[in-house]
C-alpha cells in the first residue's frame, strides 16, 4: 500500500508537471498568436475609439470627415440602375484593376486636367477608396529601410501604412507664421532648410496630401517647385493625395504636382469618389500615373482585394461622365459643391472664434483646426485620463458639452504630438441646422462658463 502522504506528493507532482505543461502551452500559444511584428504599435485608431465614443455619447458629430446630407441624386440613381440593370454582368466582378467604363472616363478626366495623354488602362487603377492606394503605393514601393518624407499634420495612416511596408517615416511639421489675428491655413509654411535635410539616398519618396486633411492648407507653386526639385534632385517619387482636390475656396488654386515639368514620371496621384461626390461609404478611390509605377500598386492590388464592386463603378463612371460634359460650368458637382461649402466654412470659423478659439481658416477640404487653448480653464482636463491634451478636451466636449471634435495630434509623429495638443479638428460638411446646433451648443456653454465666472469674480 501506498502510504498515503507519499501517493498525495505523488499525485500533486504529477499535477503541477501537467498544469507546467498547459501554462507552456498556452504561452507558446499566446506568442504563436501574437499581432505579426510589422503590426505592432498601429493597434490604436482615432476613429475606431471616436466612433465608440460617437455611438455612446450621440454628441453632435464634428468629428470623422463625411457629409450628413444627401449625395447627389445622378451618383445615387447611377448605381440604382447599375445593378437593376439588363446587363447581368453589371453585378459581377469587373476587371482587376479598374472597370473598364471608369478607367475610360478617368483617364478622359485626368487627360485633359493635366494636358497630357493618360492611358486609361495602363495609367489608372481603381482601388477601395484612396485608402487602398495610399496602401498598395506604399506596399508596392518599399523595401525594408526605404524612407518617406510625411508632413506634418498628416491623414494618420500615413505613419502607420509607411511602417507595415517596412519603410521608414521621416517627418516635417508645418508651422503657423501667426498665432493671433485671422489665420489662415496658408500661414502654415514649412521650413525648406528642415524639409531638404530630411532627403537623403534612401528616401523613396514623399508623401504629399493637397488640400490637406487637417489643415486644409492647399499648396502654393512655389511650394510644390521646391518638392518637385527634392524629388528629382534625389531621384524620389511623389505620392500626391488629391482626395479634397475639387474643393478649394475663393482664390486658391489646386495645383497637381504631376502638372509641374518632369513630375509626371515620378508622381502617383490619388483621388477619392467619397470625397468627390459626398459618397464616403461607397471606398471607392484611384490612382494614376505612369505604367512603371503604376505596376507595382497593381501587383499589390491583385494580390490584396483584386477588384472593386462593379455597380459602384459604373455609378461612379456614369456620375463622372456627366460631369465632364459640365466641366468648369457653373452647375458643375466639382462647382456647386465648394460653393455650398464656403458659407458652412465662414460660419464655423466665425462661431469657433466668437467663443474664444482660434481656427485656421482652409483654403481647401473641408476640415477646421482651431486652437483651444484659451477655454483651457473652462474645461476639468484632469478628468480624463489621456496622455495628450487635446485627447482630454475633444472627450470632455463629447460627453459633457455634446460636440464632437478630432484631436490632432494624432496627426503628428510621437516626437511632435505636443505640436497638435492645443488644437481640435472640426468638420464643416454638414447640413446648415446642424451647423447652427453647433454654434448653439457652443454658445451656450461659453456663456453659462462666462456668467459664472463673472459671478465669481
Ligand atoms: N486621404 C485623405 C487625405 C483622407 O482624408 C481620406 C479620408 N477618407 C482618405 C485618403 C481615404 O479616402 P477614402 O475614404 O476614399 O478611402
Ligand atoms: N478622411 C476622413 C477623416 O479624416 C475619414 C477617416 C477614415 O476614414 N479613416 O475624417
Amino acid at each position: 500500500m501506498i502510504p498515503s502522504a507519499v501517493f498525495t506528493r505523488k499525485f500533486n507532482l504529477q499535477h503541477a508537471k501537467n498544469y507546467v505543461n498547459i501554462i507552456r502551452n498556452i504561452s507558446a500559444a499566446s506568442s504563436k498568436f501574437d499581432l505579426p511584428l510589422r503590426y505592432q504599435g498601429n493597434d490604436k485608431s482615432v476613429w475606431v475609439d471616436y466612433i465608440n465614443l460617437d455611438q455612446k455619447y450621440k454628441p453632435l458629430n464634428l468629428g470623422q470627415g463625411f457629409p450628413d446630407f444627401f449625395a447627389p441624386t445622378h451618383v445615387t440613381d447611377a448605381l440604382a440602375t447599375a445593378t437593376k440593370s439588363n446587363d447581368p454582368l453589371l453585378n459581377q466582378y469587373t476587371r482587376s484593376f479598374g472597370h473598364p467604363r471608369l478607367v475610360n472616363i478617368l483617364g478622359k478626366l485626368y487627360s485633359q486636367v493635366l494636358n497630357r495623354h493618360i492611358d486609361p488602362f495602363s495609367e489608372v487603377l481603381v482601388t477601395v477608396g484612396a485608402y487602398e492606394a495610399v496602401y498598395a503605393a506604399l506596399q508596392g514601393h518599399t523595401d525594408v529601410g526605404d524612407e518617406w518624407v510625411v508632413i506634418e499634420p498628416f491623414f494618420d495612416c500615413y505613419e502607420s501604412l509607411v511602417k507595415i511596408s517596412g519603410g521608414v517615416p521621416r517627418f516635417v511639421p508645418l508651422k503657423p507664421k501667426k498665432t493671433s489675428g485671422i489665420i489662415s491655413s496658408s500661414d502654415w509654411v514649412f521650413d525648406k532648410e528642415e524639409m531638404a535635410s530630411l532627403f537623403n539616398q534612401k528616401t523613396k519618396g514623399i508623401i504629399l496630401n493637397t488640400p490637406m486633411n487637417p489643415l486644409g492648407k492647399v499648396f502654393t507653386q512655389d511650394e510644390l517647385e521646391f518638392i518637385a526639385d527634392l524629388a528629382k534632385k534625389w531621384n524620389a517619387i511623389v505620392i500626391s493625395d488629391e482626395v479634397y482636390e475639387w474643393m478649394v475656396y475663393e482664390n486658391a488654386k489646386h495645383i497637381r504636382i504631376a502638372s509641374l515639368p518632369g513630375m509626371y514620371d515620378r508622381t502617383i496621384t490619388i483621388g477619392s469618389a467619397g470625397k468627390t461626390f459626398s459618397i464616403t461609404g461607397w471606398k471607392l478611390g484611384w490612382a494614376y500615373g505612369p505604367e512603371k509605377l503604376l505596376h507595382n500598386l497593381k501587383v499589390v492590388h491583385q494580390n490584396c482585394v483584386y477588384t472593386c464592386a462593379t455597380p459602384l463603378q459604373e455609378a461612379v463612371a456614369v456620375g463622372f461622365e456627366q460631369e465632364l460634359e459640365r466641366f468648369g460650368q457653373p452647375n458643375s458637382y466639382f462647382n456647386t459643391l465648394s460653393q455650398e461649402l464656403l458659407p458652412k466654412r465662414d460660419f464655423m470659423a466665425k462661431f469657433l472664434s466668437d467663443i474664444g478659439m482660434s481656427p485656421s481658416v482652409p483654403d481647401g477640404g473641408f476640415f477646421m483646426i482651431a486652437n483651444w487653448e484659451a477655454l483651457a480653464d473652462q474645461v476639468p482636463l484632469h478628468e480624463e485620463p489621456d496622455e495628450f491634451r487635446d485627447y482630454r478636451f475633444t472627450k470632455w466636449m463629447t460627453k459633457h458639452v455634446g460636440i464632437q471634435g478630432i484631436p490632432p495630434s494624432t496627426f503628428y509623429c510621437p516626437e511632435h504630438k505636443h505640436l497638435g495638443e492645443d488644437l481640435v479638428r472640426f468638420c464643416f460638411i454638414k447640413k446648415d441646422e446642424n451647423l447652427q446646433k453647433a454654434a448653439d451648443i457652443l454658445y451656450k456653454w461659453n456663456s453659462s462658463y462666462l456668467r459664472q465666472k463673472s459671478a465669481g469674480a
